[in-house]
């Protein structure tokens, strides 16, 4: 599915955390913002997902106002940083957890379960519970649990923050694998890590003070950057 911003305006009290956004997001894209602490990633990310209303413009998927869609029909997976499990469900439940409150039959559930689980490397974990994981495994149950029902769009709201170095470097490349070029998902990422960004999208949006600076692609943003504010920020390393 395609996502539109028009003119997308957010303000608490004196804070613009989002100033006029528009910005067009292609189907099956790779879309990142990019911006510091603060920036309005998260209001944005809320917003395009429906959990928040604008206080100007209007977010459009595959051409439908958001706020038109029945959440039942948004077919919209959300992963936050601090990704809560169900504490007193095991991987295994927690993953399963959207599909039986969906009415899907008992024997396509474990089917989906299994198939989600193997694709995150987690079928070893699936009777354990959240308590008896790393952070590492809990992050991807929690986006197997995403995963399962085949959202047509994904939002992530920098959903490898909270992990160790090496754990991050490689669920980079294994989400980008997973979610654009297997389930060709259109992915809407958050994060304020340049590496990231630049490693995982196929486009980025740059962001600073509720102010979209420059969308374009990582490559084209390092050598044509709009302004000193996005050539400092690409160009320095986090
Ligand atoms: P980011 O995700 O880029 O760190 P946010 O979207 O969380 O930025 O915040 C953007 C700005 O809006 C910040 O100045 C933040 O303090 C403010 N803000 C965000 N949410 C709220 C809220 N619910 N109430 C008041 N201010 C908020
Ligand atoms: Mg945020």
């Amino acid at each position: 599915m395609s996502v539109e911003l028009r003119n997308i305006t957010k303000k608490f009290g004196d804070v613009v955390a989002v100033k006029n956004a528009n910005l067009k997001i292609n189907r099956g894209e790779f879309f990142v913002f990019l911006g510091p602490s603060g920036s309005g990633k998260s209001t944005l990310l809320r917003i395009i997902a429906g959990l928040d209303d604008p206080d100007e413009g209007e977010v459009l998927i595959d051409g439908i106002r958001v706020n038109e869609l029945d959440p039942s029909q948004r077919d919209i997976a959300f992963v936050f940083q601090n990704y809560a499990l169900y504490p007193h469900m095991t991987a295994y439940d927690n993953i399963a957890f959207p599909l039986r409150m969906r009415k899907v039959p008992k024997e396509q559930i474990h089917a989906s379960v299994l198939e989600v689980a193997n694709m995150l490397g987690i079928t070893h974990l699936l009777s354990k519970y959240p308590y008896q994981m790393s952070g590492g495994e809990q992050q991807r149950v929690a986006l197997a649990r995403a995963i399962v029902r085949r959202p047509k769009v994904f939002l992530l709201d920098e959903p490898l923050s909270n992990l160790d170095a090496k754990l991050r470097v490689r669920l980079r490349f294994e989400l980008r694998k997973l979610l654009h070029d297997q389930l060709q998902t259109t992915t809407i990422y958050v994060t304020h890590d340049q590496t990231e960004a630049m490693t995982m999208a196929d486009r980025i949006a740059v962001i600073n003070k509720g102010e979209i600076l420059q969308v374009d692609s990582p490559s084209r943003l390092y050598e044509y950057p709009a302004n000193t504010f996005v050539a400092g920020f690409i160009g320095t390393p986090p």
